[in-house]
């Protein structure tokens, strides 16, 4: 099939001629999610028109477009005649004027702006959507973009946003109990969290900024544990966060590294099998602590589990088959 994957443009630093690629540079959920759903749709024997990621590698199947402005979007889109436009961008890229079969795959927690034909990465955010039948599919990994390692090192890692509902804190809490000192990484845009976090937990907390390439590969691999204590509360557009797909999970697993999580959105969903999931607001005591890193399941059994369940074939073939639904004239809601 002929794929034109849309995903918002967002600008890459202080250079307004660089944008963030798939994969991404450094932080970027969305980025890394079409890079390895398009490694999957490349092995199906697809062809890719990419939009909204200017300067991306460039690979075979794959077209990067410069566009950014819909009507360059529209134009790219049409020139290249696809069976299906994939959008990422929640219609904030999407022409207008698109008339091709679509689907949307929603990343956030809200209810999406387009609702027909969307896709969602788990139960818990399809239902804050107000969806009961769209499709689940579960974000994907290519275990040839991970490196595994069997033995940990003696760390807690925290990769993503610097935010409240993130559980930045409550992960330095849960280290804190355990003993074990916690290495984040991430963008901090508030700042004020992050400088609480360092003042309450100065001999616990790492803080490393933003991390992508071997750097980030190398943090996920050898960490002995990540944790997604991702909390309710303090979400971007000042409602109730629900943890909608949670990339982390899928990459830490693949890579052999169990998770800790809260029960937070699509967290009891995915991560039974690759780590534990704690009830949101638990106190973790010292003994807590220390049995869930005791109990958690090993790197071998944790990467097997993760690719057997969200391997880039696999989840590739799940698109494959709703593309083929939209194509056929289906909608959904
Ligand atoms: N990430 C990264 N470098 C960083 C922080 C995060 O590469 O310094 C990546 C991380 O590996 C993941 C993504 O950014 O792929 C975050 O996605 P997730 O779904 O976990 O969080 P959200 O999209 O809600 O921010």
């Amino acid at each position: 099939m002929k794929v034109a994957m849309v995903i918002p443009p967002y600008r890459y630093g202080a250079d307004p001629r660089q944008w963030i690629t798939v994969p991404p540079q450094g932080y970027g959920g969305i980025q890394w999610v079409v890079a390895t759903l398009i490694d999957g749709l490349l092995e199906a024997g697809c062809e890719i028109l990419l939009l909204g990621a200017p300067g991306s590698p460039v690979q075979d199947g794959v077209t990067v477009s410069d566009a950014v402005e819909k009507a360059e979007i529209h134009a790219a889109i049409e020139a290249f005649g696809p069976d299906i436009v994939h959008d990422h961008s929640n219609t904030a890229a999407l022409p207008a004027n698109n008339h091709r079969p679509t689907v949307s795959t929603h990343h956030l927690n809200s209810v999406p702006e387009l609702q027909t034909n969307g896709i969602y990465l788990s139960r818990a955010q399809r239902a804050a959507a107000g969806s009961v039948s769209a499709p689940v599919i579960r974000l994907p990994v290519n275990p040839a973009r991970c490196q595994f390692q069997e033995v940990k090192d003696d760390y807690l890692l925290f990769l993503g946003r610097v935010s409240a509902h993130k559980g930045v804190r409550e992960a330095a809490a849960f280290a804190h109990a355990a003993g074990v000192p916690l290495t984040v990484a991430g963008p901090a845009w508030e700042k004020d969290y992050l400088d609480a976090l360092l003042a309450d937990f100065p001999h616990t907390v790492r803080y490393v900024g933003e991390v992508g390439g071997s750097a980030r590969t190398r943090l996920i691999t050898r960490a002995r544990a990540q944790l997604v204590l991702s909390q309710p509360w303090g979400g971007p557009f000042g409602g109730r966060w629900i943890e909608p797909g949670a990339t982390v999970v899928s990459e830490a697993a693949a890579s052999g590294t169990p998770v800790v999580a809260t029960d937070n959105g699509c967290l009891p969903e995915i991560v039974p099998g690759v780590g534990t999931v704690l009830p949101i607001g638990q106190e973790i005591t010292p003994g807590d602590a220390k049995g869930v890193l005791a109990s958690l399941p090993t790197a071998k059994v944790v990467r097997e589990t993760a690719v057997d369940r969200w391997g880039h074939h696999t989840i590739a073939r799940q698109y494959l088959a709703v593309y083929k639904r939209a194509v056929s004239g289906e909608v959904w809601t």
